[in-house]
C-alpha cells in the first residue's frame, strides 16, 4: 500500500483557511487542499480536452478543485484500456481477487479521516453522515471478499440422464461495466457497485457526478493501493447527458444510480443495445408508526430517517403515517428532537445535519415547502433557509396537513422535509404508504416485531426496516437492496448484486448414450423408449 497522498489531513480540513496557492492565478489551486494532492487525484481522469470545470465547496462557496473534462474520444480510450486490463484480470484466481478486495476494507478504515474530509468538502454533509460512506464500503468489501466462492464458483446441476449427463453452470464476467453515479453519497455510490463487478472478473468505467469528483477519484486511488491493477478502474468526467451515451454504447452492462427521469433515459439506451442494466432510483419513502410503537425510539429513528445527509438520501423518509392513539405524543417528541438538532456546515463532529449541496437543491426544497405552506400546510419545525450557516443551508422541516394538490405530497423533495399524517386504520395506512409510483424503502415501528414483519410484507418497497430507519437493510450487505416500481430495476448487494455482472454459462457433458436412436432403434422406437423413460422419471420424483 502506498502512503497517504501528501496533503491528506488525517483529520479535518478547515475549508475557511486560505490554501497555499491562489486559485485565480494557479489553475490547479484550491483554497482547501494542497495542489499536489488534487493533482494526484485528478490525473486519474481520462481527459485530453484541456478543459476543466471548477468544483466549489457548498460549505462556503470556495473553490475546491479544477476537474479535467473528458470527450467522447476519451471515453473510447478509457474503454480500450479497461478491455485490455479485463482480459488479464479474468485469468486471476477468485482467491487473489478476494484477497485484494479484503485489503481495501483495511485501507478504507485506516484512511477514513481523509475520505471524510473530501466527502465533506465536496458535499457539505455532517461528518457523522460522511462516516456512513467508508463504513458502507468497508462492509461491502468484507462481505464480497468473504463470500466470493459462494457467488462465483461453478455449480453442478442435475443432467437430463442421471449419471450420464453431467452439467455445470459457470459464472462468466460480462466484460466492462459502465457505472454512472450521483453526488449524494459520492464515495460509496461511486465505489460500492463496482466492487462486486471487479470481484466477478470485470473491469469498470465510471462517470461520477461532476460536483463530487474528488471523492470518487480518491476511491479509484484506494483501489490501486489495495492492489487492483490501475487500468481495471477507469474514470471519466463530464456532463451525464454528453458522456452517458458513449459509455452505454461501449458497456457490456450499465449500473446507474440517480433520478428516475435519468434512469428511464438510460434504460432506453441499454435496451437499444440489448445490454442489461440496474437502476437505483428515487423514492417517496414512508414510515408507519403503529399504535404499540416505542415512541421515543420511533422519534429518534425518524430524525435519522428524515434528516441524514439533509434528506439527500435515496432511502430517506419523506412521509410518516402515525396511529391516532399515539399521534400527539409522537409528534411532540419528534418535533422536540428535530428542534434540538445542532445545525451547521462544519468539518468537525458537532453538527447533526449539514448543508444541501447546491443552489438547485435549495431551490427545489424551498419551492416544495413554500408551495405546501401557501396551500395550507402547517410548518411544525424548520421551514426556512439559513444562509447564515452556509449558502444552501435549509432547516430540518416537518409539515402537517399536506394534501394531494401540494407538490411535496407525491414528488420526491430529496431534502430535509417530511410530511406527517394521522391514521385510524392500519389497512388504510398501508394503502396510503403504497400510493404513488415509487417503492424504494419503508419502515415500520411497533413493539410486536412479528406484526411489524407482517405489515412490512404488505409494503411495496424493495427494502423495509422494522424499528429502524434504513440501516437494518442497507448495512446488511447479504440482503439485496433496490427499488420496486419507478424506484428501480435490479438489485445491489447480496448474490443479486454480483450475479448481475456475470453471464451464466451451462456446460453439459454426455457419456455413453446419445440423444437419438441407438443400436438400430427406429425413430418411432426411440420416441416410445423416451416416453417410457419420462414416465419412469416422473414416478421417481425427478425434477
Ligand atoms: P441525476 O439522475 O440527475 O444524476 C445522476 C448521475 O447521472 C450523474 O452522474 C449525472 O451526471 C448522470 N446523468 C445525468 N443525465 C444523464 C443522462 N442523460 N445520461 C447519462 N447520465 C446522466 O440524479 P441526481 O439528482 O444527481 O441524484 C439524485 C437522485 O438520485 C434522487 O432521485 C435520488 O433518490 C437518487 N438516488 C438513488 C439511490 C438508490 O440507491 N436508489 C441512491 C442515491 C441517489
Amino acid at each position: 500500500m502506498s502512503e497517504a497522498i501528501s496533503g491528506a489531513s488525517g483529520g479535518p480540513v478547515d475549508p475557511t483557511v486560505g490554501g497555499p496557492h491562489d486559485p485565480e492565478h494557479d489553475p490547479r489551486a484550491s483554497y482547501a487542499l494542497e495542489p499536489e494532492y488534487v493533482a494526484r487525484l485528478t490525473e486519474r481522469v481520462v481527459a485530453t480536452t484541456g478543459r476543466t470545470t471548477q468544483v466549489h465547496s457548498p460549505i462556503n462557496g470556495a473553490p475546491v478543485a479544477n476537474i479535467p473534462q473528458s470527450s467522447t474520444d476519451d471515453v473510447a480510450e478509457a474503454f480500450r484500456r479497461a478491455r485490455v486490463a479485463q482480459a488479464a484480470w479474468a485469468r486471476v484466481s477468485v482467491d487473489e481477487r478476494a484477497r485484494i478486495l479484503h485489503r481495501l476494507h483495511d485501507i478504507v478504515l485506516d484512511r477514513q479521516a481523509e475520505i471524510m474530509d473530501l466527502i465533506q468538502l465536496e458535499s457539505g454533509k455532517a461528518r457523522k453522515h460522511a462516516f456512513d460512506e467508508p463504513l458502507h464500503i468497508a462492509l461491502t468489501a468484507r462481505y464480497y471478499a468473504r463470500t466470493a466462492h459462494r457467488h462465483l464458483d461453478s455449480e453442478r446441476r442435475p443432467g437430463v440422464v442421471p449419471a450420464l449427463t453431467k452439467v455445470e453452470v459457470n459464472r462468466v464476467p460480462k466484460g466492462v461495466v459502465g457505472i454512472i453515479s450521483p453526488w449524494n453519497y459520492p464515495f460509496t455510490m461511486a465505489l460500492c457497485d463496482g466492487l462486486p463487478a471487479l470481484l466477478a472478473g470485470n473491469a469498470v468505467v465510471t462517470k461520477p457526478d461532476a460536483q463530487t469528483m474528488l471523492s470518487a477519484l480518491l476511491g479509484a486511488r484506494l483501489l490501486e493501493d489495495a492492489g487492483f491493477p490501475r487500468d481495471l478502474w477507469q474514470v471519466v468526467a463530464g456532463p451525464g447527458r454528453e458522456l452517458g451515451p458513449p459509455i452505454i454504447e461501449r458497456s457490456d452492462y450499465i449500473c446507474f444510480t440517480g433520478s428516475t427521469a435519468t434512469g428511464k433515459v438510460i434504460a432506453k439506451q441499454a435496451a437499444e443495445r440489448l445490454i442489461g442494466c440496474s437502476l437505483e432510483l428515487g423514492g417517496k419513502n414512508p414510515i408507519l408508526v403503529l399504535r404499540d410503537a416505542d415512541i421515543e425510539r420511533a422519534a429518534e429513528g425518524a430524525v435519522r430517517a428524515c434528516f441524514s445527509n439533509a434528506g439527500q438520501l435515496c432511502v430517506s423518509t419523506e412521509r410518516m403515517f402515525v396511529a391516532d392513539a399515539v399521534y400527539d405524543r409522537f409528534v411532540e417528541r419528534f418535533v422536540a428532537r428535530t428542534k434540538a438538532m445542532s445545525l451547521g456546515a462544519t468539518m468537525d463532529w458537532d453538527a447533526d445535519m449539514g448543508t444541501l449541496i447546491s443552489a438547485d437543491q435549495l431551490e427545489t426544497v424551498t419551492a416544495h415547502v413554500d408551495d405546501a405552506a401557501a396551500k395550507g400546510a402547517r410548518v411544525l419545525a424548520g421551514g426556512r433557509a439559513r444562509p447564515d450557516l452556509a449558502p444552501y443551508y435549509y432547516e430540518p422541516t416537518i409539515l402537517e396537513g399536506v394534501t394531494p394538490e401540494m407538490t411535496c405530497f407525491g414528488n420526491e423533495t430529496f431534502g430535509p422535509v417530511v410530511s406527517i399524517y394521522r391514521f385510524h386504520d392500519e389497512a388504510d395506512a398501508i394503502a396510503r404508504a403504497n400510493d404513488g409510483e415509487y417503492g424504494l424503502n419503508g419502515s415500520v415501528y411497533t413493539r410486536d416485531t412479528a406484526r411489524g414483519r407482517a405489515v412490512a410484507r404488505q409494503i411495496k418497497c424493495g427494502t423495509v426496516n422494522v424499528n429502524e430507519a434504513f440501516g437494518a437493510t442497507f448495512a446488511s450487505i447479504d440482503a439485496p437492496m433496490g427499488g420496486m416500481r419507478e424506484s428501480g430495476m435490479g438489485r445491489r448487494q447480496g448474490s443479486e448484486g454480483i450475479h448481475r455482472y456475470t453471464e451464466t454459462q451451462s456446460v453439459g457433458t454426455q457419456r455413453l448414450i446419445r440423444f437419438g436412436p441407438m443400436l438400430g432403434m427406429s425413430d418411432e422406437g426411440y420416441a416410445k423408449f423416451m416416453t417410457a423413460s419420462l414416465r419412469l422419471m416422473d414416478k421417481l420424483g425427478r425434477a
